[in-house]
């Protein structure tokens, strides 16, 4: 049993003084206690925060960050960013891969982030035969989290198609694409790389424009109890494709066809009507928002204002990664809506604060989207917290939510101390406990892909 100490956390309830928080030996807070006396010996933080689940990535664009900021010979937006992208994989061997992952999990994790969910879709050789293990890159992703001590959900991506109505994968996607009977058994292969009490595994077809309602169906029949997650309404054409070929709109379509529920998490959603607003909120899926991404490829402002109003969940991703820090993930999803909006905090009730507001939101919404039992300060949950840098010069003097309010809004992964995943204690005074040799690696393999 280890045993901290905090001046001040965030508990269920709100902030509370002098808290005794203790940690057992299998990961999981096995006590909370507020007004505790200072015992000798225990260590003590400022401030500890539940830490917040990142919803969405693809780690081996972490690569690719930066490198597509050249403008080609026409308008550049999602689809010509989506080509880059495609260029870029052939290049990726399964260490690439599991090397990149590492060096972006030890970042999620030193700007706060504990757990992550895994939308992980290149599976195949470059040249679109499987790997003699079909779930080699799964395993290649699972290693990288051990290796960053980061909590894992994986989602072993469903591809087929490469639009609407069922048109075949091309040269582009032959990473990807599996029938839906492969892709069962590769997400049964999956679940063999999965060797922490805190991973899970879940289900991800990647989107009504890679699977036909049959894979789907076909798919979601094999039944399981993680969490599913689907690309949906990121972009206006994906939108009119789907009129096209359905006459509804994607999230209208998942709405009519799938028992969409709190088990659901529909990245981006951006692309919604008022109706599909407030349809989508009445089922308790998370939206899976990824504010600097959506902003870096154009997609679009989702709707914040009223998923709000109507209640509904969201979390944070990463995406691309072209951002990798949660501070400026809630920044961002809060600005895009007072651009919008032309008001202030817009994500906030009546008299609350606004990092208190996107904090809290985030961590429900993001322990919910990976089915993991965190976000919460609460025995029985797993011990993912984080201590900020009260010494940070963007917090001093600065406490509960005018510590949240300046760290979210005007810090960054600068302000984060010490985080732990599950009990694991992978962020010591601002640097990753295995940032070093990580990063050597990392530097090593971008110096010969980008050769
Ligand atoms: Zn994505």
């Amino acid at each position: 049993m280890r045993k901290l100490q905090a001046k001040s956390a965030l508990l269920p309830d709100g902030w509370a003084r002098n808290v005794r928080i203790e940690i057992g030996a299998d990961g999981r807070l096995a006590s909370i206690t507020p007004e505790s006396p200072l015992e000798a010996a225990v260590e003590t933080f400022e401030t500890l925060l539940p830490a917040p689940s990142n919803l969405h990535s693809h780690a081996f664009q972490r690569a690719l960050a930066g490198l597509t900021e050249t403008r080609g010979p026409g308008d550049d937006d999602f689809w010509s960013w989506r080509e880059r992208m495609y260029d870029f994989l052939p290049r990726l061997t399964p260490e690439d891969v599991e090397i990149i992952a590492a060096q972006l999990y030890a970042e999620l994790a030193e700007s706060g982030i504990a757990a992550v969910a895994e939308f992980h879709y290149l599976h195949h050789q470059a040249d679109g035969t499987a790997y003699a293990d079909i779930a080699e890159m799964a395993g290649r992703i699972s290693a990288a989290a051990g290796q960053a001590g980061l909590g894992l959900t994986l989602l072993p991506v469903a591809y087929a198609r490469s639009g609407f109505g069922g048109a075949p994968t091309h040269s582009g996607q032959i990473r990807f694409s599996n029938s839906a009977e492969d892709y069962l058994a590769l997400w049964e292969a999956s679940r063999a790389c999965l060797h922490r009490a805190d991973d899970q595994l879940g289900m991800a077809p990647h989107s009504l424009r890679a699977v036909t309602p049959e894979d789907l169906s076909t798919i979601l029949a094999a039944g399981h109890d993680g969490p599913t997650h689907i690309h949906a309404a990121e972009q206006v054409r994906e939108v009119e494709d789907c009129l096209a070929w359905s006459g509804q709109r994607p999230v209208e379509w998942l709405l009519e066809h799938c028992n969409i529920n709190e088990r659901w998490c529909l990245i981006h959603a951006t692309q919604m009507t008022g109706t599909e607003t407030a349809a989508l909120a009445q089922t308790g899926a998370v939206a899976g928002l990824c504010p600097t991404t959506e902003a870096d490829l154009g997609d679009g402002i989702f709707n914040g204002r009223q998923w709000h109003a109507d209640g509904g969940k969201w979390g944070i991703g990463t995406d691309s990664h072209i951002g990798r820090d949660i501070a400026v993930e809630l920044r961002q999803l809060e600005w895009s809506q007072r651009l919008l909006y032309k008001q202030r905090t817009v994500l906030a009730d009546p008299m609350q604060s606004n990092g208190n507001a996107v904090y809290t939101g985030v961590l429900q919404g993001g322990a919910q989207a990976l089915g993991r039992k965190s976000g919460k300060l609460e025995a029985g949950y797993w011990a993912d917290m984080l201590a900020p840098d009260t010494e940070h010069p963007v917090l001093a003097g600065r406490s509960e939510d005018a510590l949240l309010d300046s760290w979210i809004f005007t810090g960054s992964r600068d302000c984060i101390s010490d985080v732990w995943s599950a009990g694991r204690h992978i962020v010591k005074d601002g640097q990753h406990i295995a940032r070093a040799e990580i990063a050597g690696r990392y530097s090593a393999v971008m110096k010969r892909l980008l050769a």
